[in-house]
């Protein structure tokens, strides 16, 4: 079974079970395969040629709403529950628009943009729990939200459905730097935006910014940005790069880390580095693994040589 990914990647699966309705699930609690895989539409992954086990894809696409929550099926791409959330006067994740996946992974690394992390909007999450072979629901608290974090990074449960609870009024985010120059340059009022104008302006900012993986196959960030303890770093040179956070640590600009030891990569013809952003790369056809997971560790290395910093790589390798 080839696996679709948004870096264009060819995997292919020994089993695949897609669950389309709650019956489904009884392939599960009777399967016996130790490997499993939970794959959404595959756009936080970078996946190896073949996958020595199950993978598990829930395509449950229904919208409900159950008084003050909307109940989404984990199957829902996330681009049609922005939508949806537009049509129907509800608001507070429009600075959201244009991440690319499923409703279901969306909980996982608690994806955020410009502001906005989406476990503000989260009120419980159905899943399918891989050790007592239940169904369950697990409330925000129980989620474990923090940055790009989550209880489901364990990887014991499969996403169903996530019950949101979305702000009946329209109070706009615009405090994040990038989106209020934006409505700056472009003479966008910010007292009298609009929900659509808000999310359309997320979405110009994200396409001047970010290669359409449709086009130009793509993971996003490939590295985390780096939090480092900089009471005894010298780190003038990234000056314009970092943000300070909290006590002594810095958050340091990966794309400039990778900008500045660039010139001594060896970057096979199949890759590149996307020209409005060095942290995303793109596979120009036919790369293969072993070549991304090669050069990133090659970044990897000589970026802790030359600067003492440990890059993360942002998205999960699957290689079994
Ligand atoms: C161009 C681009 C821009 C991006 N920008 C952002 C951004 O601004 N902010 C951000 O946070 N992320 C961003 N991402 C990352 C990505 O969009 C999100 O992580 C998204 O939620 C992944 O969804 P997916 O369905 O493709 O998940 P996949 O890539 O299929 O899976 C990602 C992880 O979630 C797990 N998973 C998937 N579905 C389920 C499920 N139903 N139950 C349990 N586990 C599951 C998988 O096992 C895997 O560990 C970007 C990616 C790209 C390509």
């Amino acid at each position: 079974m080839m696996l679709s990914n948004s870096f264009g990647l060819q995997a292919n699966a020994k089993n695949f079970i897609s669950i389309n309705s709650l019956d489904d699930l009884s392939k599960i609690e009777n399967l016996h395969d130790k490997k499993l895989l939970i794959l959404g539409a595959g756009t936080n992954v970078i996946l190896d040629d073949y996958f020595d086990g199950t993978v598990i894809k829930v395509q449950l696409t229904e919208i409900e709403i159950h008084e003050d929550c909307i109940s989404v099926g984990g199957g829902v791409d996330w681009a049609e529950l922005i939508e949806y959330c537009l049509t129907n006067q509800l608001y507070g994740i429009e600075n959201l628009t244009h991440i690319p996946g499923s409703v279901g992974a969306a909980p996982v690394q608690n994806i955020g943009a410009y502001g906005v992390e989406i476990s503000s909007f989260i009120e419980s999450v159905e899943c399918f729990n891989l050790s007592t072979r239940k169904v369950e629901k697990l409330n925000n608290d129980q989620c474990k939200f923090s940055y790009r974090h989550s209880i489901f990074k364990l990887k014991n449960y499969i996403i169903l459905k996530v019950n949101f609870i979305f702000n009946k009024s329209f109070d706009p985010n615009l405090s994040y730097p990038a989106l209020s120059d934006f409505l700056k340059d472009n003479s966008i009022d910010a007292s009298s935006i609009t929900p659509r104008m808000l999310s359309e302006s997320v979405k110009d900012i994200r396409n001047s910014k970010l290669p359409d993986p449709k086009l130009q196959p793509n993971v996003g960030s490939i590295f985390k940005n780096p939090i480092v303890r900089t009471n005894h770093f010298d780190h003038t040179f990234l000056d314009g790069h970092r943000w300070d956070q909290d006590g002594e640590y810095t958050k340091f600009s990966s794309a400039r880390l990778i900008e500045l030891i660039e010139s001594d990569l060896i970057i096979p013809d199949t890759l590149r580095f996307y020209e409005n952003h060095s942290l995303v790369l793109i596979n120009n056809g036919g790369a293969s693994f072993n070549e991304v997971i090669n050069l990133l560790n090659q970044i990897k290395s000589k970026i802790l040589k030359e600067f003492n910093i440990e890059l993360e790589i942002e998205p999960e390798i699957i290689s079994v």
